[in-house]
C-alpha cells in the first residue's frame, strides 16, 4: 500500500477508500498484510510531546521557599568568607535537588509505566473474521468495529453507523457529542464537520459504527497537534499542599525566630558576622529538608504496592484519599460476583423445566418433574431458546478445551442453555437470517432483532422480564399455541426465580409483515407474545465476601448497586454477607427517584442495595453521600457511569471490562475487576497515610530539637553548641539514610479494624503531637546537657559539638525504632520486617563513626575524635529516649483499647461523616 498523504478521505466514497488503502469490508486485511504494514507505518501511538524538559525539572527543585533561605544563607556566608561553611550549604541544597529531581523522574516513569498497564484494545476484522487487537498493532487499512464507551484508536473513514455519536472535546474543545455518517461530504469542509470521519483520541458516546483506518499514531489529526495537548500535571494531593502550606508557615516562623535571635545576640554583645552564623544555623537546623523527597518516595512506593495487587492509580491524591474512603459503592456483575452466568431454570408455555451442568460446557439437560424434557413435545420451550440464540450478540469458542465467552455472559449462557437441549446456532442461525438489531444498552434493559424466514419476518426480544410482560398480550401455550397472558402468573415465576438469586431474563416475540427492514423502538413497545423466561446464577466471588467483611470492621459501608431485579439483588446481597442491622436492604431505582435533598440522603445512608438502578443515578447517589460527608469511592464500566466517576473522591473503573470512557474519568483502574481489590487498594491507602505520618512524626522533634538548643544558648550567651553545617550534615544525611527507609515499613496489624481517617484531621493529631513535642524538648536536654558537661569539664570546643552531633544522631535512631509503628511495639511488629532500615542504621552508624574519626570530615565538619566515656553518655542518653518514648506508647496503647472496647459497644460512632463536621 502507497502512503497517501494526500487524500481527502471525507470528500469521496467509501468504495475508494477502501480501493485506495487496499482493503475489504468484509474479509479486512489478511493477518500477513497487517505485519507488512506494521513494520512499514510503525505502531500505532502517539509521540508523548510538551513534557517538562528535565533540565527545567532539576532547577525546579530549587524552587521552594526553605530551599531560598540555604541558597541566600550560603551566598551571604561566601560573601562574609565563611567558605567552608559556604561551599557545605550550597553542596547540601545540590544534593538535596538531585534526589528529589532522581526521586521525581523514578516516580514518573514508574507511574507512566503503569499507565501503559492498561492497554487499550480494538475489535477489527482479519482475514474475515471478528477479533480484539492491542491497538498500537492498528495499521491503515485495518476495518476498525465501534460501539459506545470505546476510545476511537486511529482516524477512520466511517463506512456504516447505527446512531453513533461521538465525543470530540479532545480534539475540537466542542463538548456535545458529534452525529457521525458515512455518506461523502464536501471537500472543503472543515475538521469539526467531517462527520463521516472518526479522529483518534475522540470517545464514542452511543451507537454503533464501522470504519477504515486512514492514518494511525503521529499521522493522524491527534497525532499532528499532539504537541499542542501538554500533558496534565498531577494536581498535589492534598497532603501535600497540607505539606507546602505547613512550610510556608515554618519560612515565616524560622525568619522571625533568626531575627530575633541576630537581635538578642547583638544586645549581648556578640560581633555581627558571629550572629549571622547563629541565625543561619538556626534556619537550618529548624528546616526538615528530606521532607518533600519523603513525601514523594513514600506516594511513589505506594502506587507501586497497589499496582501490584492490581489496582492502578491514574491520578496521585487517590493514593491518600483511599485511606480515607467511608463507602464503597460496587457494581454487581462482575465485581463482587464472577460474571459466570449459567442458566439453571427455564419458565415456558407455563412449566418450570431445570437446566443441569454448571459453567460454560454445553454438557447437561433439560429436564422436567426430574424426566429429560425434549423440545419437541415443548414448543414454547423451544421458541424460548430459539430467542435466547438469535437475539444475541455473543458466541462460545473452544480453547484448548475451554469455553470462553466473546462478548457478554449473560447471552453466552442462552447459547449453552440451547446446546443442552439440542439445538444447533448455525442452522437456526441460517434459516433465520438476521435484518437489523436494537443492541443492548443498561438504561433500556432490552435487545431486540429482526429475522427472516419463511414467509415474513419475525422480531425477537429479550431483557428485564418486569418490563417485557407488561408489553406483551398473548402467550404460547405449552403446545405453542398463542394464548391470553397470564401476567400474575408470569410475575409470580420471576419472583421465584429471583428469589433463588437468579437473574432473569424474558423473552418475547411478535410478526412483522415482509416489508420490514428496519427496527425502531416503537416496534418492540407493544404487543408482543411472551415465550417464556430463563434464570441464570452467578455466583458471588469467594474472595469478595471476605473483602466486604473486612470493609465492614474497617468502619466502611458497602453498597450494591445493580441493574438487576430487586429479589435477586437482595438474595446475592444476602450471599454476600451484605445485609446490616442499620441498613434496610434494597430499594430500585424507582423508588429513589422518588426521593429528594435530605429524605434522599437519609435512604442512601440506610440502604445496601440499589437494584434496576440505572447508570445515570449513580451520580446523584454519590452527591447524596457526600452531602453527609461521606468519602465515596464508586465503580463504574459504562459510558453512563463517567459522570459518576468523575463525581466520587476515587472514581473506580474496570480494566477488563469496563469501556475507554470509564477508564478515561477514573482515578483507579482495576486490572482484574474485582471488589477484593479495591479493598486491597484502601489497605494500602491506610498504610501509605502511616508510613508518611512515622517519617513526620520521625523528623519533626530533631528540626525542633536543633533549633531549641541554637536558641536556647544564643539566649544564654554561650558559643554555639553546634554549627550550620553539622546540622546540615544532620538532617540530610539522617533523613536520607534513616527517614526514608520508613517508606518501606511494612503494613501494621489491625489497619482494617481501624475506622477511617478524616480528611480534614491535621497532619499530626493530639497525642502525636504531644509526642513530638515530648522528643524535641528531650533531644533538647539531651543535647545541651551533654555540651554543657564536655564544656564543664574542659573538653576543647569541637569535641563538644561532635558529641552534640553525635547524640543528635544516635537520639534519631533509636527514635527511629519507635517510629516504626505508632501504636504497636517494636516486638509485636518483627524487629527484622524491615531490613531496609536495619541496612540505613548500620550505613548512619559508619558515617558517624567517618564523621568523628577520619582526618578530612574533622577539617570540613569541624568535629574531633571522641573517647569511650563520651560515647557512653550518647549512647545512655539515646536508649533513654528510646525507653521513654516506648512507656508513652504502652500507656497510649492501653488507654486505646479502653476507647475502641467502647467504641464497639457504640458502633454508630466510628464510621461518622467528616465533611459536613
Ligand atoms: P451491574 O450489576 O454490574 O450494575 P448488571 O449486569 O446488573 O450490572 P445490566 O447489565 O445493566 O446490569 O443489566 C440489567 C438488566 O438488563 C438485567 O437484569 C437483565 O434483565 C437485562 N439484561 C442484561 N443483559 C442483557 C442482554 N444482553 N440482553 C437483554 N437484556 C439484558
Amino acid at each position: 500500500m502507497k502512503a497517501n498523504d494526500s487524500v481527502r478521505w471525507h470528500g469521496i466514497e467509501t468504495a475508494e477508500a477502501l480501493q485506495l488503502l487496499e482493503s475489504d469490508l468484509e474479509r479486512g486485511l489478511s493477518e500477513a498484510e497487517a505485519e507488512a504494514r506494521l513494520a512499514k507505518f510503525g505502531p500505532n501511538e502517539i509521540t508523548r510531546h510538551g513534557r517538562t524538559p528535565e533540565w527545567k525539572r532539576f532547577l525546579l527543585q530549587f524552587h521552594q521557599p526553605l530551599v531560598y533561605i540555604l541558597v541566600i544563607a550560603s551566598a551571604i556566608a561566601a560573601g562574609l568568607g565563611e567558605w567552608v561553611d559556604s561551599t557545605v550549604i550550597f553542596v547540601v541544597v545540590l544534593i538535596n535537588a538531585i534526589i528529589g529531581w532522581l526521586q521525581e523522574s523514578k516516580a514518573e516513569k514508574a507511574l507512566t509505566a503503569l499507565s501503559r498497564m492498561v492497554v487499550t484494545e480494538v475489535t477489527v476484522r482479519r482475514d474475515g473474521r471478528r477479533g480484539r487487537i492491542p491497538s498500537r498493532e492498528l495499521v491503515p487499512g485495518d476495518i476498525v468495529l465501534l460501539q459506545s464507551g470505546d476510545r476511537v484508536p486511529a482516524d477512520l473513514r466511517l463506512t456504516s453507523v447505527r446512531g453513533f455519536q461521538v465525543d470530540e472535546s479532545a480534539l475540537t474543545g466542542e463538548s456535545v457529542p458529534v452525529h457521525k455518517h458515512s455518506d461523502p461530504l464536501a471537500l472543503d469542509a472543515i475538521l469539526a464537520d467531517r462527520r463521516n470521519l472518526a479522529f483518534a483520541a475522540t470517545l464514542v458516546t452511543a451507537g454503533r459504527g464501522e470504519g477504515v483506518v486512514w492514518a494511525t499514531g503521529d499521522k493522524t489529526e491527534a497525532g499532528r497537534i499532539a504537541w499542542l495537548i501538554s500533558e496534565a500535571a498531577d494536581p498535589p494531593t492534598p497532603l501535600m499542599r497540607k505539606i507546602a502550606e505547613f512550610s510556608r508557615l515554618m519560612l515565616w516562623l524560622i525568619l522571625a525566630l533568626a531575627v530575633v535571635a541576630f537581635a538578642v545576640g547583638l544586645w549581648h554583645g556578640e560581633k555581627p558576622v558571629t550572629m549571622y552564623l547563629a541565625a543561619v544555623a538556626l534556619a537550618v537546623g529548624a528546616i526538615p529538608e528530606g521532607l518533600p523527597a519523603a513525601v514523594t518516595i513514600v506516594l511513589a512506593i505506594g502506587v507501586s504496592r497497589m499496582a501490584a495487587r492490581r489496582a492502578i492509580i491514574r491520578n496521585l491524591p487517590a493514593v491518600e484519599t483511599l485511606g480515607s474512603t467511608t463507602v464503597v459503592c460496587s457494581d454487581k456483575t462482575g465485581t463482587l460476583t464472577e460474571n459466570e452466568m449459567t442458566v439453571q431454570e427455564i419458565f415456558a408455555g407455563g412449566l418450570f423445566f431445570d437446566v443441569t451442568g454448571s459453567g460454560y460446557e454445553p454438557r447437561g439437560e433439560l429436564q422436567i418433574d426430574g424426566h429429560i424434557a425434549r423440545i419437541a413435545e415443548h414448543n414454547a420451550l423451544a421458541e424460548c431458546l430459539k430467542a435466547g440464540v438469535l437475539c444475541n450478540d455473543s458466541w462460545l469458542v473452544e480453547k484448548e478445551s475451554r469455553w470462553i465467552v466473546e462478548g457478554d455472559p449473560t447471552e453466552a449462557a442462552l447459547i449453552v442453555a440451547a446446546r443442552k437441549a439440542g439445538l444447533a446456532e448455525a442452522d437456526i442461525h441460517i434459516a433465520h437470517p438476521r435484518l437489523d438489531s436494537i443492541p443492548f444498552e443498561s438504561e433500556h434493559q432490552f435487545m431486540a432483532t429482526l429475522h427472516h424466514r419463511v414467509g415474513g419476518r419475525m422480531i425477537y426480544k429479550k431483557g428485564a422480564a418486569e418490563q417485557l410482560i407488561e408489553r406483551c398480550s398473548n402467550a404460547l401455550d405449552s403446545t405453542g399455541t398463542a394464548v391470553p397472558l397470564d401476567k400474575g402468573q408470569a410475575h409470580e415465576a420471576v419472583d421465584r426465580m429471583a428469589a433463588r438469586g437468579m437473574r432473569v431474563l424474558a423473552f418475547a416475540s411478535r410478526e412483522v409483515a415482509l416489508d420490514h427492514h428496519r427496527l425502531e423502538h416503537g416496534h418492540v413497545a407493544t404487543d408482543l407474545t411472551f415465550l417464556g423466561l430463563q434464570g441464570m446464577i452467578d455466583p458471588p466471588r469467594p474472595e469478595a465476601i471476605r473483602a466486604v467483611a473486612r470493609c465492614r470492621s474497617a468502619g466502611i459501608r458497602v453498597k450494591m448497586i445493580t441493574g438487576d431485579h430487586l429479589i435477586t439483588a437482595r438474595a446475592i446481597a444476602r450471599q454476600i454477607g451484605l445485609e446490616d442491622e442499620r441498613e434496610s436492604l434494597a430499594v430500585s431505582g424507582r423508588e429513589f427517584e422518588r426521593h429528594e435533598g435530605e429524605a434522599l440522603a437519609d435512604l442512601v445512608e440506610g440502604t445496601a442495595v440499589f437494584a434496576r438502578f440505572a447508570p445515570e443515578q449513580k451520580l446523584r447517589l454519590v452527591q447524596a453521600l457526600q452531602s453527609r460527608g461521606h468519602i465515596v469511592a464508586m465503580t463504574g464500566d459504562g459510558v453512563n457511569d463517567a459522570p459518576a466517576l468523575k463525581q466520587a473522591d476515587i472514581g473506580v473503573a474496570m480494566g477488563r471490562g469496563g469501556t475507554d470512557v470509564a477508564k478515561n474519568a477514573a482515578d483507579m483502574v482495576l486490572t482484574d475487576d474485582n471488589f477484593a481489590t479495591i479493598e486491597a487498594a484502601v489497605e494500602e491507602g491506610r498504610g501509605v497515610f502511616d508510613n508518611l505520618t512515622k517519617f513526620i512524626v520521625w523528623t519533626l522533634p530533631t528540626n525542633g530539637g536543633e533549633a531549641l538548643t541554637l536558641l536556647a544558648a544564643i539566649f544564654l550567651g554561650t558559643t554555639l553548641p553546634i554549627l550550620p553545617v553539622q546540622l546540615l550534615w544532620i538532617n540530610m544525611g539522617a533523613a536520607a539514610l534513616l527517614g526514608t527507609t520508613l517508606a518501606f515499613e511494612p503494613k501494621e496489624q489491625g489497619l482494617m479494624h481501624r475506622p477511617p481517617r478524616d480528611p480534614g484531621q491535621p497532619l499530626l493529631d493530639f497525642p502525636l503531637f504531644m509526642r513530638t513535642g515530648l522528643v524535641t524538648f528531650l533531644v533538647l536536654a539531651g543535647a545541651y546537657g551533654l555540651f554543657s558537661w564536655e564544656i564543664e569539664r574542659g573538653a576543647p570546643i569541637d569535641e563538644a559539638r561532635t558529641v552534640v552531633v553525635n547524640v543528635i544522631v544516635f537520639v534519631e535512631i533509636f527514635y527511629l525504632l519507635n517510629c516504626r509503628s505508632l501504636i504497636h511495639s517494636i516486638r509485636s511488629i518483627g524487629l527484622f520486617s524491615n531490613r531496609w532500615l536495619w541496612a540505613g542504621i548500620a550505613a548512619m552508624g559508619a558515617a558517624q563513626l567517618g564523621f568523628t574519626y577520619l582526618p578530612f570530615m574533622n577539617a570540613a565538619f569541624h568535629s574531633a575524635p571522641l573517647d569511650a566515656d563520651a560515647w557512653v553518655r550518647i549512647l545512655t542518653v539515646a536508649v533513654a529516649v528510646w525507653l521513654i518514648v516506648g512507656i508513652e506508647k504502652w500507656i497510649r496503647a492501653r488507654s486505646d483499647v479502653e476507647r475502641s472496647a467502647e467504641l464497639a459497644s457504640h458502633p454508630e460512632t466510628m464510621a461518622t461523616s467528616h465533611r459536613s463536621q
